[in-house]
């Protein structure tokens, strides 16, 4: 079998166009154009990549983004009164703290001083906690959880009854991805590092997601013929044939999977495309609930 390519980078683009359609729309009508800002504090190289990324896709949808750095060294005080001094800004309908804080720093007391009316990363205790709970809706869903859901639903018309496997649980993919399946009533096995016989855990999945951080784990024969298969690793691995000395790949090995898979996202070109896209939609979100 080869597997169908889930395309995330069309589909973001797709999700993309309709945002700017809809930005354009409220400048014509004269209203405020929809605002992110970006926090960013130390000098982590690819926490600089990821907001430059975010600003310019803002730019390109006709969100305003408005970045602010601190450094290294700033005290929790000094994130916390950033965050608030936004929290208060009307211009502001999105507040975006790249992670990781460096150390030193408490990571939940800043993602908790974010209005619960601006996480648009969906990482504010409250958005989780109501992620979890049934019969409570998040104000905003976590990026790249919701653009693994979106691109699940693609594929499948429903989610429901089948078989799913998360390989992962992070705070950030693994636990949202498990918690947002459930919601859609998968019935969901969630996978880590002491889960025993790992392989033939993951061999019942009819959908499994991959999120674990190590490059092209997940074998052939680790795979249900037929699977849908969403690869959220990106790993950087060395490949003296390319001329920056690396290549990117993901948690799956695509080559062989794809041989095996009913469909699989690529890595890159899946689910990474689909994280930005779902920012940006979280803070139109926003500020329509803002009232812009
Ligand atoms: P973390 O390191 O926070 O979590 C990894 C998870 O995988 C943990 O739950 C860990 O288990 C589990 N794990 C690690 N090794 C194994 C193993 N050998 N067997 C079974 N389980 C294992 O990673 P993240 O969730 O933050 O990221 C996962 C991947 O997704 C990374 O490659 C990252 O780059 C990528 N990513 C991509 C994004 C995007 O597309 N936009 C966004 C965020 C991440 P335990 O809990 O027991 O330690």
């Amino acid at each position: 079998m080869t597997a169908k390519i889930i395309d995330g980078k069309a589909t973001s683009e797709r999700i993309r166009a309709e945002i700017k359609q809809e930005v354009d729309v409220m400048l014509a009508e004269g209203r405020q154009a929809p605002g992110l800002a970006t926090v960013l504090v130390g000098e982590n190289a690819a926490s600089q990549v990821y907001v430059r990324m975010k600003q310019k896709a803002c730019a390109e949808a006709g969100i305003e983004s408005f970045g602010y750095r601190l450094p290294e060294d700033a005290s929790q005080q000094e994130v916390e009164a950033l965050v608030g001094k936004l929290n208060a800004d009307s211009k502001v309908d999105g507040i975006l703290v790249q992670l990781p804080l460096p150390a030193g720093l408490d990571e939940e007391k800043v993602l908790n001083a974010i209005s619960i009316e601006k996480d648009v990363d969906g990482f504010h205790p409250v958005n989780i906690g109501r992620l979890a709970q049934k019969g409570r809706e998040p104000l905003f869903i976590p990026c790249t959880p919701h653009g693994v859901i979106f691109l699940l639903k693609e594929m499948l018309p429903t989610l429901e009854g089948v078989n799913a496997v998360v390989l992962g649980r992070s705070n950030i993919v693994g636990m949202p991805v498990a918690l947002l399946l459930v919601r859609e009533n998968a019935t969901v096995t969630i996978c880590h590092s002491r889960t025993k016989d790992l392989q033939s855990v993951v061999r019942q999945a009819d959908v499994l997601v991959a999120a674990v951080g190590r490059p092209e784990m997940v074998r052939a024969d680790w795979v249900k013929p037929g699977a849908v298969v969403i690869d959220v690793g990106i790993n950087r691995v060395e490949a003296p044939e390319r001329k920056r000395g690396y290549k990117l790949v993901g948690d799956v090995a695509f080559d062989e999977v794809s041989q095996v898979a009913g469909a699989i996202t690529p890595v890159p070109g899946g689910v990474g495309p689909m994280t930005i896209a779902m920012l940006l939609r979280n803070t139109l979100r926003s500020a329509k609930l803002a009232g812009k």
